[in-house]
């Protein structure tokens, strides 16, 4: 069914004022394609005029300010790179400067000296006088007393519109033309009338209306808040459709027995007793893989919460009912060590297992791959990318995904393609996931949390030290590697391939070997310019205890299990994210032994990555530590989450609109579960909706 063609569609050169020219530029540099595009093209921010302070007004502390005055000078200084324009407005307070570095010749074709103007921007002091860099710039004029408050939008917009006059004041204008054609029916509500009654939202048409051009500033809050919750409560109802359609209709393999692997595993070659979250989680994929429905379940543990036996006990489960079972990591060293686990664990068990990566010999690949086809190896480890290409399966169950927080639906959908009926997917994330994240971009998973830790760990202590103290710090380490224990030295790699930080790994080992001189220490060094067989070797004598130092770039974040070694230095701390550091630091504090991970830093820290260094200081707690960075980083910028999709909201920003979307996703579950196919009478504007917005994921499946 093709949705009717409303005026929204209207391409955007047919908007009064706008003409083909204008519409090029439109849409090249804000995307802005048809009438819809427009009225989805939000303000930042609206200007009240009877807002405005006083120059004299600006201090230190000072952040952005408003203010109204006459230009009483403007100059052109300094030569090329330099160029830059100065110029000066003057109220009965004071002098504020005003510099632009881009858009020269249009400011000055655009401002005149001796007219009035209205500035907002951020304040900055220099040379003790306070200025504005490329302020936001209007002609003013006076509000007009006694009048209702007049709030202007202020549209983003850039550069290069603006020096064609397209700026956001003129956006305004066509945002204006255009809302005073429609009507209530062009903007038709699409939701539920009991869900907008009971949380008092905005009506739809009164939304778009207001939040462009707003009576009062509560007018535009309630509008605001009405097209936020819309976006959130829009694209949840969207993931809970996927999820319950796939819990329903998808068909599943069914494990219905537990059976001897599992039983003899657990009773006779489990080397400790599981924790309670250990076995909650177990308890929820049992139930999970039995009901003849896709298991997809997003496993959330901290670093060192145990995660691998809970898989591996799931595939022991899969062999049970006859069926072969996948586990797929992100680096070979990790694949590698997981292989070397399960099979020690599964020593004594008539289980087979096989090692798949990027190196394996070509004569043991195709051994594997045919017994992976004749159903003689029953588990196979691997690295992601050689399981999803080559590999054929007799009879796959189970897929577990190790460690992967860049697995997004489009990936995980094609691991569904190799059977008929879908193998479960059980997918362990390397950190926690704050829980907003996880609702969005993981909201069509179920999924389980152990937040517990196996008994006898005792917490990482984790210090920081500056540069200078680097002696002591040595003295540290050296007291721990005399007591027989073990320590890495962490260098940042941002690219494998950058030069610089290849050269600092290099100076760092030296400098590390000069501490501990060979033959009474052994240093191994790990990072990604080795040849893989090379970092295995480096790596392997680390493990098993032939060195003493382990010195290396993120390589070895992930996973690595060597519970021996109880410090960890992170060299220049300040260069890693946040949940980098707590996934390094999961590496240490895996034994009984006491840990520590000591945090240098240089001088020149800056501020967030004080920040950064503070909170891993205070807290040992992957949860926390993820809202924290989330907090921090702002959504865009959490790995993996950009090309997800699931964030790419207009409005709503799952930091600061935290609270709205716990209560988008409460009513999207609840009306989804009630009314799983939207037949209700109520439920039809949504359901309108959804199929007019066919093309966004997840709604193609089922409708
Ligand atoms: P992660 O969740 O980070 O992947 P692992 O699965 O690597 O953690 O487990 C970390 C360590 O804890 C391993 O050495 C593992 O053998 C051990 N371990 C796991 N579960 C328990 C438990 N219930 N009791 C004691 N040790 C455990
Ligand atoms: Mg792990």
């Amino acid at each position: 069914m093709s949705h009717p063609q409303t005026i929204l569609d209207s391409p955007i050169e047919y908007l009064k004022g706008v003409g083909p020219l204008r519409a090029d530029m439109l849409k090249k540099e804000l995307g802005i394609y048809r009438f819809g595009d427009l009225l989805e093209h939000f303000p930042n921010r609206h200007i009240d005029k009877t807002q405005v302070s006083s120059i004299g007004d600006i201090h230190p502390q000072t952040e952005y300010i408003q203010v109204a005055g006459t230009l009483v000078s403007m100059d052109t200084l300094g030569e090329k790179r330099g160029r830059r324009l100065v110029a000066q407005l003057r109220d009965r307070s004071g002098i504020l400067e005003l510099t632009w570095f881009q858009g020269i010749s249009w400011v000055t074709r655009n401002l005149h000296v001796g007219s009035d103007y209205l500035v907002f921007g951020k304040t900055g002091f220099f040379n003790g006088k306070p200025q504005i860099v490329h302020p936001e710039i209007e002609p003013f004029v006076p509000a007009k007393a006694g009048g209702k408050t007049y709030l202007e939008p202020v549209y983003p917009t850039t550069e290069k519109l603006k020096a064609r006059g397209l700026n956001g004041r003129q956006l305004g204008k066509f945002t204006y033309a255009l809302l005073s054609q429609l009507q209530p029916a062009d903007i038709p509500e699409n939701l539920p009338q009991p869900l907008i009654d009971k949380l008092k939202l905005a009506d739809r048409f009164q939304a778009y209306r207001q939040v462009h051009f707003p009576g009062a500033a509560q007018e535009y809050e309630r509008a605001v808040k009405r097209l936020k919750f819309e976006e959130l409560f829009i694209a949840q109802v969207r993931l809970n459709l996927v999820k319950l359609q796939r819990n329903q209709y998808s068909k599943g393999v069914v494990f219905e027995k537990v059976g001897e692997y599992f039983n003899t595993f657990y009773s006779q070659h489990l080397p400790f007793s599981l924790t309670g979250a250990q076995k909650r989680v177990l308890k929820e994929i049992r139930t999970d893989t039995g009901r003849g429905h896709q298991m997809n379940r997003l496993l959330q543990g901290d670093v060192g919460s145990g995660k691998t036996i809970v898989a591996l006990l799931s595939m022991l489960l899969a062999a049970d009912n006859g069926y072969q079972s996948c586990i797929m990591a992100p680096t070979e060293i990790l694949a590698q060590q997981h292989y070397q686990s399960i099979s020690e664990l599964l020593r004594e068990m008539p289980v087979e297992v096989a090692l798949l990566t990027g190196s394996t010999r070509s004569a043991e690949r195709k051994r594997i791959l045919k017994g992976l086809l004749e159903d003689s190896i029953h588990f196979v480890v691997g690295t992601h990318a050689v399981i999803e290409d080559t590999v054929q399966f007799r009879n796959l169950g189970l897929v577990v995904v190790d460690e992967q927080h860049r697995f997004g639906v489009a990936q995980r959908a094609r691991l569904w393609e190799k059977a008929a009926v879908p193998p479960h997917v059980l997918v362990m994330t390397a950190t926690p996931i704050p829980r907003t994240l996880a609702m969005t971009a993981y909201g069509d998973l179920d999924y389980s949390i152990m937040d517990e830790l196996p008994p006898g760990r005792q917490p990482v202590t984790t210090v920081h030290r500056s540069e200078t103290a680097r002696a002591s710090v040595m003295d540290f380490v050296r007291t721990e590697i005399e007591k027989g224990r073990q320590a890495y030295f962490i260098y940042p790699l941002i690219e494998e391939s950058e030069k610089l930080s290849y050269e600092d790994l290099m100076q760092g080992y030296e400098q590390v070997k000069s501490f501990f001189p060979e033959p009474k220490y052994r240093i191994s060094m790990v990072h990604g310019r080795q040849p893989a067989g090379q970092k295995e070797t480096n790596m392997q004598r680390f493990v098993k205890g032939d060195t003493q130092i382990m010195v290396g770039t993120t390589v070895i974040e992930v996973g690595v299990n060597v519970p021996n070694a109880s410090v960890m230095v992170i060299e220049s701390a300040e260069k890693f994210g946040l949940s980098q550091l707590h996934q390094l630091r999961g590496r240490v504090g895996r034994g009984s032994e006491k840990s520590f991970c000591i945090l240098l830093t240089g001088s020149t820290a800056s501020k967030e990555a004080r920040e950064r260094i503070k909170i891993m200081c205070a807290t040992n707690d992957g949860f926390a530590v993820a809202e924290k960075d989330l907090e921090l980083r702002g959504p865009g910028d959490i790995e993996g989450t950009r090309q997800s999709g699931a964030l790419n909201f207009k409005l709503a920003n799952i930091v600061n609109d935290k609270g709205l979307l716990e209560l988008a996703r409460s009513e999207a579950e609840m009306l989804v579960k009630e009314d799983t196919e939207l037949k209700l009478t109520i439920n039809s504007p949504l359901k309108l909706f959804l199929r007019s917005q066919k093309h966004k994921n997840g709604w193609s499946r089922i409708s």
